[in-house]
């Protein structure tokens, strides 16, 4: 059998999740001292510069490793809990998948905007904000698509002009609804998990 190395997760003071078994872990606990350096972390900071990887000792082998990059990069798998955005740190995906697989623990995924947030006691604040700008979006969808129609009642275009605007006028539309609709449910994610444990009155 082959000696595994468990990965050891800690989390540094912008929420950034750190593997103390990562080959380059000196590197990255250092303080960061200007914006190269911060940049140069966050492109190390994943699992596929890690020696561990190479050799394929890690509790996660090099295929699963893979994978769940895979899932991350190209089909969305792991989006944040209280917005719904992609994660976009790779082992803030492998801390939570290390829980759930090691100890049966369901760790929410949270990406670093609404970790900023929650640090600065500013979430709801933020969010409502984010839902607004997404609801002004759609209606600004709305409003091309009247102007759309308007234009071409009153130039007497031919209607095929329409559905050359219609689709990315839908598109707009639905994809400003789905954002809002996420950072709505994150709202209701938060309320219920991380406001009922510290005040039971809300209960
Ligand atoms: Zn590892
Ligand atoms: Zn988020």
């Amino acid at each position: 059998m082959r000696d595994i190395i468990e990965p050891e997760f800690e989390i540094d003071e912008k929420g950034r999740v750190l593997c103390k078994t990562h080959s380059n872990f000196e590197f990255f606990s250092q303080p960061k001292v200007n914006r190269y350096q911060q940049r140069e972390l966050e492109k190390q900071l994943t699992c596929e510069t890690c020696s561990h990887f190479f050799n394929d000792d890690c509790f996660f082998p090099r295929s699963e490793v893979n994978m769940i990059e895979y899932d991350r990069k190209k089909r969305n798998a792991f989006k944040c809990k209280l917005c719904g955005n992609k994660i976009d740190r790779m082992l803030t995906v492998m801390h939570k998948l290390y829980y759930k697989e090691k100890y049966n623990i369901e760790l929410p995924l949270i990406c670093c905007t609404c970790y900023e947030t929650l640090k600065d006691g500013k979430f709801i604040e933020s969010s409502k904000w984010r839902s607004n700008m997404f609801l002004y979006n759609a209606l600004y969808a709305i409003y091309s698509l009247i102007s759309v129609l308007f234009f071409i009642l009153v130039y007497q275009v031919r209607i095929y002009y329409l559905l050359v605007f219609l689709l990315p006028i839908i598109y707009l539309f639905y994809q400003n609804m789905k954002k809002r609709k996420e950072i709505k449910e994150g709202m209701r994610y938060y309320q219920k998990y991380f406001i009922d444990s510290n005040n039971n009155n809300i209960r």
